[in-house]
Parts: C-alpha cells; sequence; structure tokens
C-alpha cells in the first residue's frame, strides 16, 4: 500500500480527516518510535471539508498506540479473585450465551445491560440496538454519552422538537460574536478553536465571550472573559437575556412567528436584573452589560458548549437556557449564528442517530413513542411489541443495578467506567457485587478489565471498516487499513454473532458492516437526520454532511452543501412547526460548598490526553506532555491553608479523596480547585477525580453532574 488511505480521527468529537500511510513506504526509512518499533505515518487530510488538513498532537500520534497493550485473545475466568486464562473465542462466546440465556429466563431481559461508547462506529452501535432493543426486549444500552452530551440531546429535543445540532464549522468563519460557555475548546477541541482563532484574529469587529470558572487557554483569548461561580451559568444567561429585554433587543418578529413560550421565559427573566446576577455569578455589573451588549450588537452569535454545561444535575435547562437566547434574538438558522453543542467523542453523533442511549431509537425516534416503536419493529421484522416502551437503565443506573443485584449481565464495551464514573469507589464496590461481567476492548490492562469474568478483544480505528458522524454531522467513511491484532473482531462482529447464536440468524444475517450500514440508514428515511441516500460506496468518494435523503443521490450539487444548518426556514420538528421558549430559574450546584467542605472542585480536560488515556496513555509524546495529574489552586488559598508548589495536596470529599502535586496559579479563581479526569489506578495511585464527584443527575437528561463537588484540603 503506498496510497494514503483516508479515515477519521477516532479521538474528540471535532473529526479531523486524516490520512494513513504505512510504515515502509519505498525508498524511505522505515517510520519507527523512540524505542524502534515502527509505526504508521499519520498526517491531516487538506481535502476534509471539517478540519481542512490541520490535526492537534492527539491525531498526529494516534497510530503510536496500535500495537501497544493490546488484548488479543478471549481471556476469562470463574471469579474475580482469579487470574484470566487464555481462552478460545468459542469457549468465550458460548460462556457469554449460555450467561444471557439463564439471566433472560430467570430474570428477565431488564436484568441485561449493556454500556457501549462513543468510540463505536455506526455499525457497532446499530447491531447492539438491535441486538438489546429488538431482539432480547431491552432498552439496557447506554453509552459514555450519558456523561457527555446528553443534556444536549434533551434540551435540543425538548427546544426544537428533535436531536440534532443546527449550526455548522463554517459559522465558526461567519460569526460576528462567539458565545463560548462550558468550554475548553482550545485543549480540548483545537481544531474547531484554530478556525475560530483565525477569524477572529482576521476580523477587528468579531468579538469571542469565554464564560468559564478557570483562565483556561480557550479564555486567555477572549475579548470578554467571565469567571462565574461554578453552578451559576443559568443566572448568568437569564442575567444577559433579561437586559437585552430590557434594550428592547430582541426579535419579536421571529418570537411571534417561530416560536411559542415566550411569555413564561419572560416572566422569568424579569427576575434577573444585573446587579442580583453578578452578585450570584461573582462578576462584576459592568461585565455582565458588557456580554449582553456584544450579544446586542452582533447580528450573528453562535453559542458553543461542551461538559461544563452538559455534566450537570441542571444539565437540560443550561442548554435550553442557552438555546433561549438564541430563539429571543432570533440567531438560528442562518449562517454564522446557533446554539452548536460540541461533541465529545468521534461518533457520539453517530450513536445517537442509531439510537445509542436508552431512551431513544434509529433515526432520531424515542423510545417512549409507540409509533416509533412500531417503525422500528417493522423495519427489524420484529413480532408487535418487542421494543420494550419503557426507556432502559441510564449509565449511573446500571451501577446502581450492580449495586442491587437486578442487574445479571453487564457487558461493557469501548468504554472505561472503572475510571469515569462519578463516585468511583462506590461504583467501584458495585462492579464487585456484578453476576457476570463481560468486558469487550481493544487495550490490556485497564481498570475495567479488574472487574470483567470474561475479556473480548475487540479490533479498533484502522481494524475495522465502519462510519462515524462528527459534530458538525459530516458522515465519514472510515477503512480498515490493517488486520486486527491477534484473534480481535470488529465490535459490529462479535454482537451480531451473539444474535445468531441466541437465535437471531436472519436477523443478524449481515456479510459486512456495508450491509449493516445499508440498513440503517433506511430508518432515517424521512427524519430530520435523513441519511436514506447515503452508503459505504458513495462515502468512500469523501465525507457527506446529513441530511443527505436518497433523491440527493446523482445530484450534480456539491454533496457537502446539502447538509450545513438546521432549521433554516425556520420552521422546527413540533407539533405546532415552533421552537419551545422554555422558564428555568438556576438552582446551583447539587452539592454547594459549606464549612465543612468549603472548596468547590471542578474537573476538566487537557490539550493531549483522551478520557481514561486507555489510548494516549500509552503514546509517549502525549504521556511526556502531562506525565503525572496536579490539583490547580489560587495562590491566596495555597497561602492560606499553607502549601507550596509541587507539594501533595489531599483532595477530600465526603465520598473519597485524592493526593495530587498542587500547581498554583492564578487561573483558577479563589474557592475553587481544579483536578484533570485522565488519571485512573493504572496511571497514578489516589489520583483519581472521581474519587470526589458525586452522581447527582440532571432529572431530565440523566447526565450526571462530574463537573463540581465539595471539597475540603488537606496539606500532607
Ligand atoms: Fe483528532 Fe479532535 Fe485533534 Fe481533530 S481536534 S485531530 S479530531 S483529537
Amino acid at each position: 500500500m503506498t496510497k494514503p488511505v483516508k479515515t477519521l480521527c477516532p479521538y474528540c468529537g471535532v473529526g479531523c480527516g486524516l490520512e494513513v500511510l504505512p510504515p515502509a513506504l519505498p525508498g524511505k526509512p522505515v517510520n519507527r518510535d523512540s524505542a524502534g518499533t515502527p509505526i504508521w505515518r499519520v498526517r491531516g487530510d487538506q481535502a476534509h471539508p471539517s478540519s481542512k488538513g490541520q490535526v492537534c498532537v492527539k491525531g498526529a500520534t494516534v497510530t503510536g498506540a496500535l500495537d501497544k497493550d493490546r488484548l488479543r485473545y478471549p481471556m476469562m475466568r470463574d471469579s474475580l479473585d482469579q487470574p484470566f486464562r487464555q481462552v478460545t473465542w468459542e469457549a468465550a462466546l458460548q460462556r457469554v450465551v449460555r450467561e444471557l440465556k439463564t439471566v433472560h429466563a430467570n430474570q428477565g431481559p431488564d436484568a441485561i445491560c449493556m454500556y457501549g461508547s462513543g468510540q463505536f462506529q455506526t455499525e457497532d452501535y446499530y447491531i447492539a440496538q438491535k441486538l438489546l432493543k429488538g431482539c432480547l426486549g431491552t432498552n439496557n444500552f447506554d453509552a459514555n454519552s450519558r456523561l457527555c452530551m446528553s443534556s444536549a440531546v434533551a434540551g435540543y429535543i425538548q427546544s426544537f422538537g428533535s436531536d440534532g445540532p443546527p449550526a455548522c464549522y463554517d459559522d465558526l468563519e461567519q460569526t460576528d460574536c462567539a458565545f463560548l460557555i462550558g468550554t475548553n475548546t482550545a485543549e480540548c477541541h483545537p481544531i474547531v478553536f484554530n478556525r475560530l482563532l483565525k477569524h477572529h484574529k482576521k476580523n477587528r469587529h468579531v468579538k469571542m465571550i469565554v464564560v468559564d470558572p478557570r483562565r483556561t487557554k480557550t479564555a486567555e483569548k477572549a475579548d470578554l472573559h467571565l469567571a462565574i461561580k461554578p453552578g451559576t451559568d443559568i443566572n448568568l444567561l437569564n442575567g444577559i437575556a433579561h437586559l437585552l429585554m430590557r434594550w428592547g433587543k430582541f426579535d419579536s418578529l421571529f418570537i411571534d412567528e417561530c416560536t411559542s413560550g415566550f411569555a413564561s421565559f419572560a416572566g422569568v427573566i424579569s427576575q434577573y436584573p444585573p446587579e442580583l446576577v453578578a452578585r450570584a455569578c461573582g462578576i462584576r455589573v459592568d461585565e455582565l452589560e458588557k456580554a449582553a451588549r456584544y450579544w446586542s450588537e452582533s447580528q450573528r452569535v453562535l453559542s458553543l458548549w461542551s461538559m461544563g454545561i452538559n455534566q450537570s444535575s441542571e444539565g437540560t435547562a443550561k442548554c435550553r437556557t442557552i438555546i433561549n437566547l438564541h430563539l429571543m434574538t432570533g440567531t438560528i438558522g442562518k449562517p454564522g449564528c446557533g446554539p452548536f453543542s460540541l461533541t465529545g467523542q468521534p461518533n457520539a453523533m453517530g450513536g445517537r442517530e442509531a439510537g445509542g442511549l436508552a431512551h431513544i431509537l434509529p433515526g432520531y425516534r424515542v423510545v417512549k413513542n409507540p409509533q416509533h416503536r412500531q417503525e422500528v419493529e417493522q423495519a427489524w421484522q420484529r413480532p408487535p411489541g418487542s421494543i420494550s416502551s419503557q426507556p432502559g437503565l441510564a449509565a449511573w443506573d446500571m451501577i446502581l443495578g450492580l449495586e442491587n443485584q437486578s442487574v445479571g449481565v453487564f457487558w461493557v464495551a469501548a468504554t472505561n467506567p472503572a475510571v469515569s464514573m462519578p463516585d468511583i469507589k462506590r461504583t467501584k464496590a458495585a462492579l464487585l457485587k456484578s453476576r457476570f461481567t463481560i468486558c469487550q476492548d481493544a487495550y490490556y490492562p485497564t481498570e475495567m478489565a479488574d472487574y470483567a469474568h470474561v475479556l473480548l478483544p475487540a479490533a479498533q480505528w484502522g481494524e475495522k471498516t465502519g462510519i462515524m458522524t462528527n459534530s458538525e454531522r459530516v458522515v465519514n467513511y472510515c477503512p480498515a487499513f490493517r488486520e486486527p491484532v491477534g484473534e480481535a473482531r470488529a465490535d459490529w462482529e462479535i454482537f451480531a454473532e451473539v444474535g445468531r447464536r441466541l437465535g437471531f440468524e436472519k436477523e443478524f444475517a449481515f456479510a459486512n458492516s456495508a450491509e449493516v450500514y445499508a440498513e440503517f440508514v433506511q430508518l432515517t428515511r424521512d427524519r430530520i437526520c435523513d441519511m436514506s441516500g447515503l452508503s459505504h460506496d458513495l462515502l468512500k468518494n469523501g465525507p457527506i454532511q446529513w441530511p443527505f435523503p436518497a433523491c440527493a443521490v446523482g445530484d450534480t450539487i456539491d454533496a457537502t452543501a446539502t447538509g450545513k444548518r438546521l432549521y433554516t426556514n425556520h420552521r422546527f420538528p413540533t407539533e405546532d412547526g415552533r421552537a419551545k421558549f422554555s422558564a428555568f430559574h438556576a438552582k446551583g450546584l447539587a452539592e454547594a460548598p459549606d464549612p465543612n467542605y468549603p472548596f468547590v472542585l471542578t474537573t476538566g480536560r487537557l490539550y493531549g490526553h483522551w478520557h481514561t488515556q486507555s489510548r494516549t496513555g500509552r503514546i509517549e509524546k502525549v504521556a511526556g506532555m502531562y506525565p503525572n495529574p496536579f490539583v490547580e489552586i489560587h495562590p491566596r488559598d495555597a497561602a492560606r491553608i499553607g502549601i507550596q508548589e509541587g507539594e501533595v495536596l489531599e483532595v477530600r470529599s465526603r465520598r473519597g479523596f485524592a493526593r495530587v502535586p498542587t500547581k498554583i496559579t492564578k487561573a483558577i479563581a479563589p474557592g475553587t480547585v481544579f483536578i484533570p479526569m485522565h488519571w485512573g489506578a493504572l496511571w497514578a495511585k489516589h489520583a483519581e477525580v472521581n474519587a470526589l464527584t458525586h452522581p447527582e443527575v440532571c432529572p431530565i437528561s440523566l447526565e450526571p453532574e462530574l463537573k463540581a463537588c465539595a471539597v475540603q484540603l488537606i496539606p500532607t
């Protein structure tokens, strides 16, 4: 192979195009890492519409982990206190099927759970939905996206009548004002930030507002940084709306013709005068006024957000309150504006399309809607009533199910809940109680493997062919460019094989992932995410943005221009075609600081590292950038408790503790400390940030408030 293979970066939801080449090329020295191991070459794909050739350090080094610490063969053990033994696929699958049948017969379908991942390709997601929801009769499929963007999903559905980010990346270069709230875009979505920064630098009139309790690398570039107190986002958003209302800076035509619920919203925001809001948020009135002025003076405001908004016990309310501002100002469905949630993982968007959460079904359908269930049952040729009318267990509820032993089989694939779940001590105790856990992963060891009875080796990115959708709805073909290591198999193939062995031969009679995808896209027909015109063959020619209905095939128009923005006609998929205002008051943190736990801990990510480090921790260059965890603390707080730079600080919450070296910086506000979320037990002792976090969830999206909890600080 001498021609580069085009694919998508398998890390964040920005979804940059990559070109991959083998380590050995004619006339060139073999590409090796510092240990001498040959590694695949990788570079940005200049032709990719989302990234235009740019990549960050993660994308540029991703091939460095392809061969490190891979799980190569199935392994098994009878109980968690025994060592694993290598077994054949036949033995592993027989056991998996036996356990599924036993639990299904004895405890019922809802005792079976699968916890999947935004790292899945769309085909993996789709087959998992068909197996769990269509054939086994339980909606207990949830993904780690529940910890990431389920609040955004709920916000879109409630405000617009459907999931789906309305904006696209071109809006980054067409906006007058970028409003970044609860997102450290510079570190977590670097290529999106590069595009925005370039536009901001080139156009002096363009404003950038960043709302974040920390002075992050993103905040450093802002015209206005609002370092609000953690948990006061709704105060701020309602306060901006209050000023826009007071100044008469709203779009009454848009409000009248395209929305509903404005009167109750107006009633709520009337209670957020600037003085009250500034005090609650810990900012000055003139800073608040400046933010509102930037909004009012801009024709095109683009809001970006991620975990700082979503990971909250009022996450859906926060998302809807952002959307309120866009509805009020009519800044949606037009170039350069709109609410835009930045997705965390490479294919969390594909997961949403394929129904990959416990309350949804393929094609942006919802479990609770009888017509939606019927449509999917018919497509799957399953008897009426096969799909349960009850949403399945969301991520944290699965842990509770293990705790009270109502869950009999816990199947975890491509994710690491033994690090990423809140209240990790309680999570691990629940995992230890599991009757039968399957861990399907590309890497070994991982923290999750310690809690598994069976390990199934999964092929990873580059070893299986499938589809991924990035944050701006651009759908990408990601081909296998090398053989899977050892006996690893694609996730969808494992699910399909289990399905056939359970007696569903016809439902899982797929010869390849192209056939899986062809079946899936039919379920999107006439839905807002219509991609019934897409196929592996078409996508081999390059990425395409949805919507892309079957009637678009063969058009001479630029394929990437068919999607772009949603709601350009200002009609929304609600019953009356209008977008809905919401009227939420601020509730604040689920666990506010108090005299015993006087500091707020906030958590986040670092440029370079990815989630729980299963991949990036094994890449020399990335691991070297941040070799150790740390806690950021303001100099005033450090002096008050008597701790010096580099000394180990014990951070303690009601649930546990972490001991990490101190980093003294004015980038964090007094009264708040910050610990990155990447370090699990495999990488550092007593540095797990989730030893501290609590499992309170947003009552609508069921997303946990991983972003903040109350802590005390004890110098060691
Ligand atoms: Fe990959 Fe995200 Fe970096 Fe792009 S910005 S190269 S998608 S990690």
